[in-house]
């Protein structure tokens, strides 16, 4: 078992060892937020933006941030180096603490419990790098702040379960009519050579993965648009890929079993998704020379 230190609530200790309240309104009532950070041989990628991101969810649900940013990355660079791998999945999680009795409203004066911990970074294989993945559709059935990084991942744990169910990687969630996003990542399309994706209201997360390849569409003269995508558009996608911290952009061949785009690129990674991880692999491993991460 993974039993790297950990840090809960001021103390660096074995996760075997972290114990929390069973009144923790985290598990009470989903009460609380979190963030996830790749690290690439121990630099954790984009650490400002996420601890950006962390505070907006925070602010979200009302919820103080109990530490200041120099405080969170002290303790996030203390937990990356105490770790044995090099390449890390760093979590980190803020809930609204334990009373001593379950009451809903928020209670007066009881810290938030914040819960930090590594694991080795999983990332997808060579084989799916090489064939792209399959992924199926399902409704969007989540709440109507799906902007903030709450705990309350019920749905995306269904929703995540039912693509296993189905031997895929991912399911892509279709709300209206419209794409929203998937389970743990967020959805592009390509068609014509232009790189769609949803724009990121309180539908989605504003994935930081997301931000990054918008970023490199945008500094390589690739055309993009950032606009509603219909269910339709999604069926015809010429390329399909994800994003996310740990999956990077990672290309979808099949959607609910058929065969995603035409001709020579049909049901395998088509080329401006090809582009796209290679961009991103180059802007990664350039940031990480520099220990910028
Ligand atoms: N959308 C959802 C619902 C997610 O849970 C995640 C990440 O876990 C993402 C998108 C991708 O976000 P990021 O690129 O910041 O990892």
């Amino acid at each position: 078992m993974n039993n790297t230190i950990c840090y809960l609530n001021g103390q660096y200790q074995p996760l075997s060892e972290a114990r929390i309240s069973p009144l923790d309104r985290g598990f009470l009532y989903s009460d609380g937020v979190y963030e996830v950070i790749p690290v690439y041989s121990r630099y954790p990628f984009r650490m400002e933006e996420h601890l950006r991101r962390l505070q907006k969810s925070l602010d979200g649900i009302r919820l103080q941030n109990p530490h200041s940013t120099e405080e969170w990355k002290k303790i996030i660079l203390r937990i990356i180096a105490e770790a044995p791998f090099e390449d890390q999945t760093l979590y980190f999680q803020v809930t609204r603490g334990a009373d001593i009795k379950r009451d809903p409203p928020f209670p007066i004066g009881v810290p938030q419990t914040v819960f930090l911990f590594t694991a080795p970074l999983i990332r997808p294989t060579p084989q799916q790098r090489e064939n792209g993945v399959g992924a199926v559709t399902a409704p969007d059935i989540r709440w109507g702040r799906c902007d903030l990084k709450t705990v309350a991942l019920l749905p995306n744990v269904l929703a995540r379960q039912f693509s296993v169910d189905a031997g895929c990687v991912e399911t892509i969630m279709i709300r209206d009519g419209y794409l929203t996003e998937g389970s743990a990542t967020n959805v592009f399309v390509v068609k014509n050579g232009i790189i769609l994706t949803p724009p990121q209201d309180h539908r989605v997360l504003p994935g930081i993965t997301c931000d990054v390849v918008l970023e490199l569409a945008a500094k390589h003269g690739a055309p993009y648009e950032v606009r509603a995508i219909t269910e339709a558009e999604v069926r015809n996608a010429d390329e399909l890929w994800i994003t996310s911290s740990t999956k990077e952009v990672l290309a979808i061949a099949t959607l609910d079993g058929q065969v995603v785009g035409q001709g020579e690129f049909a049901g395998k990674p088509g080329p401006v998704t090809r582009q796209m991880h290679a961009w991103y692999c180059a802007f990664r491993d350039e940031l990480m020379r520099h220990g910028r991460g």
